[in-house]
């Protein structure tokens, strides 16, 4: 790992690709989640714990920058959830473009019938219960899904008015969407679910 950069909170280093980034903008901590900013900058571990127990002196003390006036921790969790859903979205479609997702109930179906592999589901948050019983029941092997879009927003990557799910075959964009997922659960304790032990009723 050659871009080593170490956690303010914690202490642990890692590659800067697996922290987030923050740097000072008007007195403010602000979250440089592209890491683009030309600006110097603290890291911390993608976890909730070492985002909200950053201190104000030791970011100062960091940067030795004395106009640091405000760490909105909430803000920051907030920004950081909206460029992860966004980052996840955008890889999707990628991924269909490289054709590494299907889409609707059936297609999947047959997918699974004829022998294919998908590692990951995404389903819709908005579906009726039945639907969902009915997705949940032809897949039968334990496996993730995560619900973080709507039936239309998964529908817009086919340019369909409304999907109920989404299948990925295994592929590198999908392990990092599935990375993406876990960073998102790791900190807001919600977004994927297993149906590992799930009984059918
Ligand atoms: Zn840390």
């Amino acid at each position: 790992m050659k871009n080593l950069r170490t956690c303010l909170t914690c202490n642990a280093k890692d590659d800067k690709k697996n922290l987030f980034r923050y740097i000072i903008n008007d007195g403010l901590l602000m979250v440089d989640y592209f890491q683009k900013l030309q600006v110097r900058g603290i890291y911390t571990c993608k976890r909730e714990s070492c985002i909200k127990n950053l201190t104000i002196k030791s970011v100062k003390r960091s940067l030795k920058d004395e106009n640091l006036l405000k760490i909105d921790k909430e803000k920051i969790l907030i920004t950081i959830k909206n460029n992860l859903i966004k980052d996840i979205f955008s890889k999707i479609h990628i991924a269909n473009k490289g054709g590494f997702v299907t889409a609707t109930t059936n297609k999947i179906m047959e997918s699974l019938k004829a022998g294919k592999v998908f590692t990951f589901f995404f389903i819709a948050n908005d579906i009726s219960d039945n639907s969902k019983e009915r997705v949940l029941k032809f897949l039968r092997d334990p496996y993730q899904f995560s619900s973080f879009f709507s039936k239309s927003e998964l529908g817009s990557i086919f340019g369909k008015s409304e999907t109920n799910i989404l299948g990925l075959f295994e592929s590198a964009i999908t392990d990092y969407i599935k990375d993406q997922v876990k960073i998102y659960s790791n900190i807001y304790t919600e977004g994927v679910v297993s149906n590992g032990n799930r009984k059918n009723n």
